[in-house]
């Protein structure tokens, strides 16, 4: 049986184990801290715009269990706010704990505080991984899907210092890259206006600091929208990593979602202010510790990786979430781990690995992002199911669709129907 391992526990690596459990390997997921998730531990927005399309199509081929998982945990479902419509809220406490089960279940061994600083190479391929515990843990394929967040020192260099985020590198360490390890030069992504990075795009409120009315509101509805004074206003949408929501709408008011914590979103803004806007008389942080001040910063090293997920330059090295690109998100985290999991599987049984066609959104993302970071411009810009250029190319494409049937017919005719849930080793 193949043994594979998955450096990085966020939704991309979750995924990836899933995705190489499923098709028959012995599989060890290695996580840096004490949580499954990463930044999902703080995020929560699924099935909003393309995202829905691209869940359905995981659904259809076989890998859907995490977003199921999802869809059960989420505080409100079907929701619309400014320039988003069907979106589910993930229970952001509830859903790591869950995931974390479906994987045990599945066999995957999940390894915690293993964070790893050194690959053993035979010429071209990993052989083994280390911890900074000592640990050595051996493979035939490997998934890298560390993310692209921090350390800490980008997030100073290249931000508004470090914001005290989920991610806690001062206690766990900060992320460290395994193509890197093994040699590669990897690609950073850049902001509209040329700087490096990108700043996570939501910060998280206290939902009891906020007035009973606004608590309320989000209970039931999920969504609450407040204008901003004009004096109060701030302008943070050209630093943010999600694109989807850089529209004036979230400059303008103060847009919170329900996912446990009243989910702010807008990079950052200045407590001193918030706390002129009535019913934020109290108003304080939970994630980043310093959202009156900054956020965590992210895409600093992106993989370069061929259209099946595996890194180029690695024999036995595949690549998952951000780690493979501009593509943002925990939908888009998972429909590519879960296929960068599988396909390890297939090399290390000697299997052809599997491309998705472009005739389904989530093979068209996977080689449009590839195709578009070979240029300056495309750099510039991040791309996601749920809105900005790549939502305009779904719907461009008629690749957009919220019928479920029809979704599973596309699947169905590039005879991919449960492809994922497919032992390919025994
Ligand atoms: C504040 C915030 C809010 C967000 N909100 C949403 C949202 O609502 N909806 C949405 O779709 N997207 C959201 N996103 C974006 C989304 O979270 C990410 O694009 C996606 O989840 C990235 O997943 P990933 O697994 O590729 O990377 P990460 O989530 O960064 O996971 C990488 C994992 O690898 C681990 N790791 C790193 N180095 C090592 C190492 N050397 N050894 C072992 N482990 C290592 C890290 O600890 C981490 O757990 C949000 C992001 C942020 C920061």
């Amino acid at each position: 049986m193949p043994k594979i391992i998955i450096i990085g526990g966020g939704w991309a690596g979750c995924a990836a184990a899933l995705g190489a459990a499923k098709a028959g390997a012995q599989v060890t997921l290695l996580e840096r801290t004490d949580m499954l998730l990463g930044t999902g531990l703080v995020g929560g927005i699924m099935r909003n715009n393309g995202r829905f399309t691209a869940t359905e199509e995981m659904i259809a081929m076989g890998g859907g269990d995490l977003l199921r998982i999802c869809d059960g945990t989420a505080r409100h479902s079907n929701i619309e706010f400014p320039g988003h419509k069907h979106a589910s809220l993930y229970d952001i406490a509830k859903t790591p704990v869950e995931v974390q089960k479906h994987l045990e279940k599945l066999g995957v061994d999940i390894v915690f505080e293993a964070r790893i600083t050194h690959t053993t190479m035979d010429g071209k391929a990993i052989r083994s991984v280390r911890d900074e515990q000592g640990r050595i843990f051996e493979g035939d394929g490997f998934v890298d899907a560390t993310g692209t967040a921090g350390p800490m020192n980008n997030c100073i260099k290249y931000g508004n210092g470090c914001a005290m985020c989920v991610l806690r590198c001062p206690s766990f360490g900060g992320r460290v890259s395994v193509a890197g390890l093994a040699g590669i030069e990897e690609m950073i992504g850049k902001k509209a206006n040329g700087s490096i990075g990108a700043m996570s795009g939501s910060c998280k409120l206290y939902k009891e600091s906020l007035a009973q009315e606004i608590q309320d509101e989000l209970s039931t509805r999920g969504v609450s929208v407040i204008p901003i004074p004009e004096e109060l206003i701030e302008d943070h949408l050209g630093v943010k990593a999600c694109q989807q929501y850089a529209l004036d709408a979230f400059k303008d008011n103060i847009i919170l979602l329900d996912t446990g914590h009243a989910k702010l979103m807008s990079p950052f803004f200045s407590l001193e202010r918030l706390r002129k806007i009535p019913g934020f008389e109290n108003a304080r942080y939970e994630d980043p510790y310093s959202g009156g001040k900054g956020n965590s910063m992210r895409y600093f090293s992106m993989a370069p990786r061929d259209n099946s997920l595996k890194v180029l330059g690695v024999e036995n090295l595949f690549c998952a979430g951000e780690k493979a690109g501009l593509l943002v998100g925990h939908t888009e985290a998972i429909v590519s781990g879960v296929l960068a999991g599988h396909n390890c599987v297939r090399f290390s049984m000697g299997i052809v690995s599997l491309e998705l066609p472009g005739e389904l959104v989530i093979g068209d993302a996977i080689a449009y992002v590839k195709e578009a970071m070979s240029t300056e411009e495309g750099m510039g810009k991040k791309y996601t199911f749920s809105g900005s250029v790549y939502f305009d190319r779904m719907k461009a494409l008629n690749l957009y669709s919220t019928n479920v049937q029809e979704i599973k017919e596309r699947v169905e005719a590039q005879g991919l129907t449960e492809i994922f849930d497919r032992n390919i080793v025994s």
